[in-house]
C-alpha cells in the first residue's frame, strides 16, 4: 500500500542526507569517561540555549523526565501535574515503579496549569510530616495533549514564583519547547528561566534520529549522570547522534514555523469534511485534534480504516484523532490525505444509512 501521508506523530522524520553525513563525520570518544567531543559540544550548546549551568545527553524524552523526577523527590513525595501532560498521561506507570513518587493531577480546561491548580491540590489532602510531600510541579511546553499549544510565559512566571515561594521545584517537559519558542517568539531561554530543570528532544520536529537533554544546575546535572547511569543510559560512543542533534539546533528550529503553517493548513482541510469537527480549528504549533464521534466509528477504527487508504494517523481518547505536521509532509500530501479521508467518510455512511437529503449538500467539493 502506498503511503499518502504518516500523521501520527513529529517523530516519524528521517535523518536527511546531510544530517548523515555529520553523523559519520563527527568526533567521537566514550562518553562514559567524558571523552566524546561531539556530545560535550552538544551538551554545552544546549546549556547555553536553555541559559542553564549544564546539561546532559540523554537518550530519550521520556528518560530525561524520569531522571529529573528521580533527582527533585524522595520516594513517597507527590509530583503535582497536568492530567494530560506527557509525565501523568504516557508515564504515570514509570514515575511509580522508577522515582516511586505519587501524581497528583488536575484537569485544566486549556491545558495550561496555574497557581490557583496547584494551590489547590496542595490544599486537598493534609500535609503534616506524616504524610506526602508535595515537592515538584510540571509543567510541558507545547502542551501536545492540548493541541500544541504554547505554555504561555506570564503564566510559567507566576507558576515559578509561587513554586519558588513554596519551596517546590519545577520541571520542564519541554519536549517541543522549540516549537513554543518558534510559535511565540518567546526565547527557549525565557521559559527555560521558569524551571529548575527543563527537557529538550531531538527526535521530535527538530528531525534528528534519537535523543534528549536535561539541563540544569550542575549540582543537578551531576546527580542525574549517577541515576543515567543507573538506568542504563549512559552511552558510548554516542557522538554520531550528538552531532545529528546539533546538526537539528542549527538547521532545523526555524523549519518548525513550516510544520505550523502546515498544522493550520491541515486543520482548514478537515475542516470541510463531513462528519469531522476539528477541536483546535486554529492550532498554534503541529498538532490538529479532530472529533470522528460523529462517523460512527472509535478513534482507533478511524484510524485502521484510513491507515488502509494510506494515511496514518494517532487515535486519542474521547472520540479524538490526532494528526501531527513535520518535515516529511508538504502541503499536497495534505490535500491528497484530506480528500482519501473525505472519501472514506463517505463510504462509511453508505454502508450505515441511507443517504439523507443534508449528506448529500455537505459532500460537494470533495470528490
Ligand atoms: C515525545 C515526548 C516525550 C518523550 O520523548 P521520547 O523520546 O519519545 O521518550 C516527553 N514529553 C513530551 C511532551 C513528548 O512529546
Amino acid at each position: 500500500m502506498r503511503i499518502i501521508a504518516d500523521l501520527r506523530s513529529d517523530t516519524l522524520t528521517n535523518p536527511d542526507l546531510p544530517m548523515r553525513e555529520v553523523m559519520a563525520c563527527a568526533p567521537v570518544g566514550d562518553d562514559c569517561y567524558g571523552e566524546d567531543p561531539s556530545v560535550r559540544a552538544l551538551e554545552l550548546r544546549v546549556a547555553e540555549m536553555l541559559g542553564k549551568e549544564a546539561a546532559l545527553f540523554m537518550p530519550s524524552g521520556t528518560m530525561s523526565n524520569q531522571v529529573a523526577l528521580r533527582v527533585h523527590t524522595q520516594p513517597g513525595d507527590e509530583v503535582i501535574t497536568e492530567t494530560g501532560y506527557h509525565i501523568s498521561y504516557f508515564e504515570s506507570a514509570q514515575c511509580a515503579d522508577l522515582a516511586r513518587v505519587v501524581l497528583h493531577t488536575t484537569t485544566t480546561a486549556d491545558g495550561i496549569l496555574r497557581v490557583e491548580d496547584v494551590e489547590r491540590l496542595i490544599d486537598a489532602k493534609p500535609r503534616g510530616a506524616n504524610y506526602a510531600q508535595a515537592s515538584l510541579v510540571t509543567i510541558e511546553n507545547t502542551v501536545a495533549a492540548h493541541g500544541g499549544v504554547v505554555f504561555p510565559l506570564h503564566e510559567a512566571q507566576a507558576l515559578a514564583a509561587f513554586a519558588r515561594s513554596q519551596s517546590l521545584a519545577i520541571h520542564l517537559d519541554g519536549a517541543r519547547l522549540f516549537n513554543a519558542s518558534v510559535a511565540s517568539g518567546v526565547s527557549a531561554a525565557q521559559f527555560a528561566a521558569c524551571a529548575d530543570s527543563v527537557s529538550v528532544c531531538f527526535a521530535k520536529g527538530l528531525g534528528a534520529p534519537f535523543g534528549s537533554a536535561l539541563c540544569g544546575t550542575q549540582a543537578f546535572i551531576n546527580e542525574a549522570k549517577r541515576y543515567r547511569k543507573w538506568y542504563g543510559g549512559a552511552l558510548h560512543q554516542s557522538g554520531m547522534l550528538a552531532a545529528a542533534a546539533l546538526f537539528a539546533l542549527d538547521t532545523n528550529i526555524e523549519r518548525l514555523e513550516v510544520d505550523h503553517d502546515n498544522a493550520q493548513f491541515l486543520a482548514g482541510l478537515l475542516s470541510t469534511l463531513p462528519k469531522i469537527s476539528v477541536s483546535n480549528p486554529n492550532p498554534e504549533t503541529n498538532f490538529v485534534f479532530f472529533d470522528v464521534s460523529a462517523t460512527g466509528l472509535s478513534p482507533r477504527e478511524f484510524s485502521d480504516m484510513a491507515a488502509k487508504r494510506g494515511v496514518l494517523l494517532f487515535p486519542w481518547t474521547k472520540g479524538q484523532v490526532r494528526a501531527m505536521t513535520h518535515a516529511g509532509v508538504s502541503p499536497e500530501q495534505l490535500v491528497s490525505a484530506c480528500r482519501m479521508l473525505g472519501e472514506m467518510v463517505r463510504e462509511v455512511r453508505a454502508a450505515q444509512a441511507p443517504l439523507e437529503p443534508a449528506d448529500v449538500a455537505d459532500d460537494t467539493g470533495w470528490n
